[in-house]
């Protein structure tokens, strides 16, 4: 099933929490200079017009970066992230919104690798495309390109297959993020699989997996069975900024799970996370879960 377009989701609260954290395990991941590399099994279209027509339909960005733009005090990490949205629109205004591939373009370092897997024909071509654009502009500001072809490699394919060919990687460093759309139900098991068949290949690997908490019982089951995969460590944080509708409908929580998270994170979103529930927050359901383990 191809209908999800992320386009409609840009910028949303969920998307605060998966970038926010994907930038800090790419910087924990920069801190040594052996190269690394990042593999974005479902990437989306890259970048997101916020004034374009799937964004603006629901707004969904105003549950998100909008409230975060004009913020003066910001914890760190959130702040490192704004401004990496910020450096995506000069002008000032809110304009485009990064998706993870443009996140992990920005914070990489010229030896690390991209590899970046997307299914949907429009949705593939429009990433393509997006990267040929930030390097034609690298190129008028006399800024390195992304490397497309070398550095960066963009293929129409499904990222659960790709990922048994990519591991372990040459460096032995590399970061996984696993993001679909979970419209349809197996998405559920094809993580849990995938990351069984990952953890064989290439046991130190980190892992990152976003997942949306519903109503549905595969949801709510999803993050225990994650647990029970073997990982050396896992780290769990959700965020919720209401309480569920009456109807069902809409994400009010969502949550990234780490297989193998730096020792740092935790510290971090310990300080991030009340901070999001704060800010984010709609009405006395918003809160926040962070929990972790050891094998
Ligand atoms: N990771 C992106 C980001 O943070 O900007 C958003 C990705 S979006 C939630 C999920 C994407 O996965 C959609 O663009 C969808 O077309 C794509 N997709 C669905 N199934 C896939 C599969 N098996 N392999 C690769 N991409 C897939």
């Amino acid at each position: 099933m191809l209908s999800y377009r992320h386009g409609f989701h840009a910028g949303n609260h969920a998307d605060v929490l998966k970038h926010m954290v994907t930038i800090q395990l790419l910087r924990y991941l920069g801190q040594k200079e052996t190269p690394y590399m990042v593999i974005d099994t479902h990437a989306g279209a890259g970048v997101y017009a916020l004034d374009g027509n799937y964004a603006s339909k629901n707004a969904e960005y105003e549950t998100g970066i909008a409230p975060l733009w004009d913020r003066t005090d910001l914890p760190e990490a959130l702040a490192d992230y704004v401004q990496l949205v910020k450096d995506l629109n000069p002008s000032g205004k809110m304009r485009y919104y990064p998706g993870s591939p443009y996140c992990a373009n920005q914070v990489m370092r010229e030896q690390d690798r991209l590899r970046l897997f997307e299914l949907h024909p429009t949705e593939s071509k429009v990433l393509a495309d997006n990267f040929r654009k930030l390097d034609a502009h690298a190129a008028e500001q006399g800024k390195r390109p992304s490397g497309r072809g070398r550095r960066v490699l963009v293929e129409r394919g499904d990222g659960f297959l790709a990922l048994k060919a990519l591991l372990p990687p040459p460096s032995r460093r590399a970061l996984v993020l696993i993001d679909p759309p979970y419209e349809d139900k197996r998405d559920y098991q094809r993580v849990k699989e995938s990351l069984q068949d990952a953890l064989v290949r290439f046991p130190t690997g980190t892992y990152a997996v976003w997942y949306p908490v519903l109503q549905r019982i595969e949801s709510k089951q999803f993050s225990d069975r994650l647990k029970r995969l073997g990982a050396k460590s896992w780290l769990n944080v959700t965020l919720s900024i209401c309480s569920p509708s009456p109807d069902g409908f809409g994400l009010h929580t969502s949550g990234m799970f780490l297989l193998n998270p730096p020792w740092t994170l935790e510290a971090t979103l310990k300080e991030v996370m009340p901070y999001l529930v704060k800010v984010l927050g709609r009405d006395s359901g918003a809160g926040f879960l962070l929990e972790s383990g050891e094998a």
